[in-house]
């Protein structure tokens, strides 16, 4: 799941590749993933692609003209150029724009939920588009500590809290993880029950969302691949020793996703092992 880190990555190399390339048409296989439709896609024809940027974890892509395709890549999407054209075969394809010099760029979503979305709008509008405004303040760069305090002042468990676009945007299942333990927080802490030094931990954990996207552009050329190779210390390291103190990586499992954390330093020594349990963790 592309979360701000693979987004940003994806959104620098895809500018850096279309940025001045025209386009030639767009369409959408089957009409599931747009939401818009006014302008109509065929709007893009003859138009050229300023730039690629994010807002959270959605790409946006700009066109001349002062157009602007707002995606949603959800849980499976992908947004990727292509050499060469999609055969009408291709069942991943949920919006073609088909470029003049032969190249295309594509949505594509894996997995058999049909769940990403892109919306076509003024450019002017994306600000106001009701999925960016009410976006939390962006993870990364972090926002002043005084927004973050505000963001997480809820009495909700950090980590569905900072995976709440509404709360801070860009955090997703894998990063949160990372944030956690970075700040040594336990994952089951609510927002309003941290004190003024672990928001400040918390604040500085968010370096290694800048991090990541260092390392991505260390590691990855000017194509993103489907599956972007992640640097994680914890996520999804359970029985590992933990990077910082060598304890074992403990995870708690829930249905779509997993949580892992390094006992000793985040939850005061207690091991979790399904969900029930977290609410004897205070
Ligand atoms: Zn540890």
């Amino acid at each position: 799941m592309p979360e701000l880190p693979e987004v940003e990555i994806t959104a620098r190399r895809l500018s850096a590749s279309l940025a001045g390339v025209d386009v030639e048409s767009a369409v959408s296989p089957g009409m599931v993933a747009m939401k818009s439709v006014k302008p109509p896609l065929s709007e893009l024809a003859g138009r050229r692609i300023e730039r690629i940027w994010r807002v959270g974890k959605m790409p946006v892509v700009e066109f001349s003209g002062e157009l602007a395709l707002l995606v949603h890549l959800m849980s499976a999407g992908r947004l990727q150029v292509y050499d060469k054209r999609a055969t009408p075969k291709d069942r991943r394809s949920r919006v073609l724009i088909r470029l003049d010099d032969g190249r295309e760029l594509r949505l594509r979503e894996f997995g058999t939920k049909q769940r990403a979305w892109a919306k076509l709008m003024p450019a002017a509008e994306v600000a106001g588009d009701e999925m960016v405004v009410t976006l939390g303040p962006e993870a990364w760069p972090a926002p002043p500590l005084p927004d973050l305090e505000r963001a997480v002042d809820q009495p909700r468990h950090l980590h569905p809290l900072l995976r709440d676009q509404r709360a801070i945007a860009g955090i997703g299942r894998s990063w949160v993880d990372e944030i956690l333990w970075e700040a040594r927080l336990s994952p089951f802490k609510k927002g309003t029950e941290l004190d003024d030094e672990e928001v400040e931990r918390l604040h500085a954990a968010l370096h290694v969302l800048g991090d990541a996207i260092d390392h991505y552009e260390e590691t990855i050329g000017p194509e993103v691949p489907d599956k972007v190779p992640m640097p994680l210390k914890v996520h999804k390291h359970e029985g590992e020793p933990c990077p910082r103190c060598g304890t074992t990586i403990e995870a708690v499992f829930f249905s779509e996703h997993q949580m892992n954390y390094c006992p000793k330093e985040q939850t005061g020594g207690k091991v979790l092992k399904d969900r029930r349990l977290s609410k004897l963790l205070k």
